[in-house]
């Protein structure tokens, strides 16, 4: 099969955000409601049937959990605006999750960091690096239900550093590929995905200057490549600030 690569297109508008949200909180909450009404119903009932009134209690319980799931990947989808950008080594950031990742991942993950040379410095939240490096490993995992080879490497690209996530997993079809960033957007049925994995990605590269695309074919996996602008170091502002503003001759 070709491999599709698809370039992300804008987020969605604030509006199908918002949607999208109250959407899925809709749906949370009409299980709340419905499964507590029978929780009354069945506890006013001459003879309760306890095993029951847990069951349903459970149901309402689990509904609440996945609101509170979806709310906090909400807010951390919404303070990517409070941003500390610093100078990176983005190898370093790597090292920094490494281990974390290994763990998470399982054992039937063959975790590969291949970590290129001479990286220039990169300027991006490290909190926000490791997000998109957790959120894109999760994603590679979930595509890899019977094991398989993740890889992470980095390297230079021109005047930008790049940043692939390959796995050897199910893949994407077009369609998906296409709709892959979009917030809400998910493939994980029964509550398993929110969606918001690949939009956080887009929204935290985006911020950064950077770009981010889907390289992916059904039966032979997926690669996500992330490129960021290279850090312009202080000799090069150095540089700049003497031609532009000559010493004045004596
Ligand atoms: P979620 O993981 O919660 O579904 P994402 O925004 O991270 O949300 O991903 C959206 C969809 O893109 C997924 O449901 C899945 O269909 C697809 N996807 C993302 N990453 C991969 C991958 N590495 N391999 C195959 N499909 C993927």
């Amino acid at each position: 099969a070709e491999a599709h690569v698809h370039r992300s297109q804008r987020l969605e508008s604030l509006g199908q955000l918002a949607g999208g949200v109250a959407h899925d909180f809709n749906n949370m909450l009409g299980v709340i409601v419905n499964y507590a009404s029978f929780v009354i119903e069945e506890a006013s009932s001459e003879s309760p049937d306890m095993s029951a009134i847990v069951a349903d209690a459970q149901q309402v319980v689990q509904a609440g959990k996945r609101g509170t799931d979806l709310t906090h990947q909400l807010l951390a989808f919404a303070r990517r605006e409070v941003v500390r950008p610093q100078v990176l080594d983005l190898n370093a950031a790597i090292g920094e999750v490494e281990e974390m990742l290994r763990r998470s991942l399982g054992e039937h993950i063959n975790l590969i960091v291949r970590p290129g040379e001479e990286l220039p410095p990169v300027v991006c939240d490290p909190g926000q690096i490791s997000q998109v490096l957790v959120n894109l490993a999760l994603n590679a995992r979930d595509a890899m239900p019977g094991g398989g080879d993740l890889v992470i490497d980095t390297g230079r690209h021109g005047e930008q550093v790049r940043l692939r996530v390959g796995d050897s997993g199910t893949g994407m079809s077009p369609e998906v590929v296409e709709r892959a960033f979009e917030p809400f957007f998910t493939t994980k049925g029964s509550g398993a995905g929110t969606g918001l994995g690949l939009a956080t990605v887009y929204g935290i590269i985006t911020q950064a200057g950077g770009e981010v695309s889907i390289a992916s074919s059904p039966g032979v996996g997926t690669t996500v490549t992330v490129l960021l602008p290279v850090s312009s170091d202080l000799s090069d502002s150095l540089d700049k600030s003497v031609t532009s503003a000559p010493a004045p001759a004596r």
